[in-house]
């Protein structure tokens, strides 16, 4: 693996790549590595014949402050769990690097009503920092294909609105979610949860399989507040949302209807740690 953490020596080495005919995959992440990532490069090494990681911690999408002091950083292990699945480049910068004219220098990118539901309404200013970021390493890393995870689903949308305005040619591969053996959905947040919290923490998943099993047996208001009388009883304090949508438009839904897809997405904090999961019904 090459690690590059300047944009110019890595452009330059990119550039001979794609002249030569070699498809480059991208998977853009924040460090603190696990196996949901990894699915992620897994993937990219199977569709591309490069495989370019990014880590970057995006200051522009937190909101809180304290949640991006907070947010964990391994990056030896990160490098080591990189090479032992075959990435051949890492690409590392420094915040200078993606924002080159300053932190205040945002450009702004028309999410419609995406930017202010659900991740939206309770992050303001979260997807246009996600935007901002990814924008800027598209440009830096021209990838044919970039892989992003069925986690962050609103992301996926939020994404896909900006690419096509701006990087039509780039195709977008999803990936499905890595959970723990509980179920928990995999992510960096769970490192700061303690045992106790961990085990309460697969109570997200076991309300969303608890939705998707009863779709036809209750109406959706008592789904969505079963599932949040079971977060409650399990050591969440905060619940942001448990709503169920339209998985196409992300729009919330009062009736199901068997010509459409349907998403049922949660937003919950146990022990300060905000965690997001969401299960297609
Ligand atoms: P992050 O480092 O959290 O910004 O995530 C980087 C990429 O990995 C994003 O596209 C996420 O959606 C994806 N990702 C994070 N956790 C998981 C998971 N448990 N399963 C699949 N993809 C994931």
């Amino acid at each position: 693996m090459i690690l590059f953490k300047t944009t110019g020596p890595l452009q330059k080495h990119l550039k001979k790549l794609a002249d030569q005919g070699f498809t480059i995959g991208f998977v853009p992440t924040m460090g603190a590595l696990h196996s949901g990532h990894l699915s992620l490069i897994n993937e990219c090494r199977e569709q591309c014949d490069i495989t370019v990681c990014s880590i970057f911690v995006n200051p522009t999408q937190f909101n809180d402050k304290k949640d991006f002091e907070k947010y964990p950083v391994t990056i030896e292990n990160d490098i080591y769990l990189l090479e032992t699945n075959k990435t051949d480049i890492l690409f590392l910068p420094a915040v200078e690097e993606i924002y080159t004219g300053g932190l205040n220098e945002l450009q702004h990118f028309n999410l419609g009503y995406l930017e202010n539901i659900l991740e939206g309404k309770y992050r303001p200013g979260h997807f246009q920092g996600v935007c901002n970021v990814v924008y800027r390493l598209l440009n830096i890393v021209k990838p044919n294909i970039i892989f992003l995870g069925r986690k962050d689903y609103q992301q996926c949308l939020v994404l896909k609105t900006m690419m096509q305005e701006f990087y039509p040619s780039v195709k977008i591969a999803l990936v499905d979610i890595a959970r723990e053996q509980s179920g928990l959905a995999m992510s960096s947040r769970n490192m700061r949860l303690t045992e106790k919290a961990l085990a309460n923490a697969a109570t997200i998943y076991q309300s969303l399989s608890f939705i998707k099993q009863n779709i036809f047996e209750k109406d959706i208001d008592t789904l969505k507040s079963d599932a949040r009388e079971k977060l409650l009883q399990h050591g969440f304090a905060a619940i942001d949302y448990v709503e169920i949508c339209d998985a196409d438009t992300l729009l919330p839904v009062n009736l199901f209807d068997k010509n459409k897809n349907f998403i049922a997405l949660v937003a919950a904090s146990i022990e300060d740690v905000r965690l997001i999961d969401n299960v297609v019904l």
